[in-house]
């Protein structure tokens, strides 16, 4: 009987070591990568030609300025 405790009791210990040492602070860094990603990605620059409004990350940059697709380069 008290080996069957024994035995829960590691599990748990072992969930808890799992979840207190490794997973919690895991979590935060990939939260803040995560969220740096997401700042980056969702940042609105504004079209230097037609003025639309594109995501960062979708935006084409030319030449110092933000375009919203290829149609607004420069030619
Ligand atoms: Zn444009």
């Amino acid at each position: 009987m008290w080996l069957k405790l024994l035995i829960i009791g590691g599990i748990l210990y072992a969930l808890y070591r799992v979840a207190g040492g490794s997973v919690l602070p895991g979590k935060k860094e990939n939260r803040s990568k995560e969220a740096e990603e997401a700042e980056e990605g969702e940042t609105l620059v504004e079209c230097s030609k037609c003025s639309t409004y594109v995501v960062k990350k979708e935006a084409i940059f030319y030449r110092g300025k933000y375009y919203c697709s290829r149609e607004c380069l420069p030619k």
